[in-house]
């Protein structure tokens, strides 16, 4: 029987009974902490370094004029892609709506060398970083997992998927792209496969316009309630290989849940000849 993270009408009940059990995951690494329930019995998740960026950063992996493709100095907040130029990178120039984004596209943030007013700049949004408060928890059959404390909007930007980026070569000697959350990571490691979930990914450029080297960003899909947990399909947004789509499991709901990896899976809309992502599972 869940004891301390049962839903009440504000949020969880983490903190409330057990404060002395509660602390920044993030040890201050997240403008907005992200909550620690620590287990009865003292259970924490095995360590790993927070880490709240992708590593490296595309100005060290991106050289030349794909760094940032082009710069605006708009002084009417960004958002119209008639005026703003990075706007316009955004296929048809569909970005963010009020700070949400409604629909999947890949989305081209201004960049450091923009003249904008930043202040008003509405085209910036996931190099804000975390603002919607997070907690990981002890799910009762699926390991840790991550719900949210207040209610979200669809379309709301939750995290990144955070990690160490590299390279490696295939079976057919093509590049593959790791993210690796296992040594070092965010909040994002911790969150669950679901096949009906919450959240979908989205690649945004925030450090480099390049193609390659996309910031993988977790949004709302829906209306989310306080207390809910947060959780992504990790076959349906990303695109295996045809040989291999069927060797995805779903398995929501089963206590192997945790084990599922994904081999070579694509970001969806994403531009790049060379872009496979592998988001490797995190095991604890
Ligand atoms: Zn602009
Ligand atoms: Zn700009
Ligand atoms: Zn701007």
């Amino acid at each position: 029987m869940p004891r301390d993270w049962r839903t009440t009408g504000t949020g969880t009940s983490c903190t409330r009974r057990r404060r002395h059990h509660s602390e920044d995951l993030s040890r201050g690494k997240e403008s907005t902490p992200v909550e620690l329930c620590v287990g009865d019995a003292g259970t924490r998740p095995s360590e790993f370094r927070y880490r709240k960026d992708r590593w490296p950063h595309g100005c060290f992996l991106s050289r030349g004029p794909a760094l940032f493709r082009v710069c605006c100095d708009c002084t009417d907040g960004c958002s119209d892609a008639k005026h703003c130029a990075c706007v316009a990178m955004t296929t048809g120039g569909r970005g963010y709506s009020h700070q949400r984004l409604l629909e999947p596209v890949p989305l081209y943030e201004c960049g450091p060398w923009c003249g904008c007013v930043r202040s008003r700049c509405q085209n910036r949004l996931v190099q804000r970083g975390l603002r919607v408060r997070l907690q990981v928890f002890q799910t009762e059959d699926r390991g840790w997992g991550v719900r949210c404390r207040d209610d979200l909007d669809r379309g709301t930007f939750v995290c990144i998927y955070a990690g160490e980026r590299s390279l490696k070569r295939g079976a057919e000697m093509e590049e593959v792209c790791f993210i690796d959350a296992n040594k070092e990571g965010n909040v994002s490691r911790f969150i669950n496969h679901n096949c009906k979930p919450n959240l979908f990914i989205q690649n945004v450029f925030t450090d480099s316009h390049d193609p390659a080297f996309p910031v993988i960003a977790f949004f709302t899909s829906r209306v989310v309630k306080s207390g809910t947990e947060l959780t992504w399909d990790y076959a349906a947004d990303a695109y295996a290989d045809p040989g291999q789509k069927q060797e995805v499991p779903c398995l929501c709901g089963s206590s192997d849940c945790r084990h599922v990896v994904l081999k070579r899976v694509r970001l969806p809309n994403c531009a790049s000849p060379v872009k496979q992502l592998q988001v490797l599972e995190v095991k604890d």
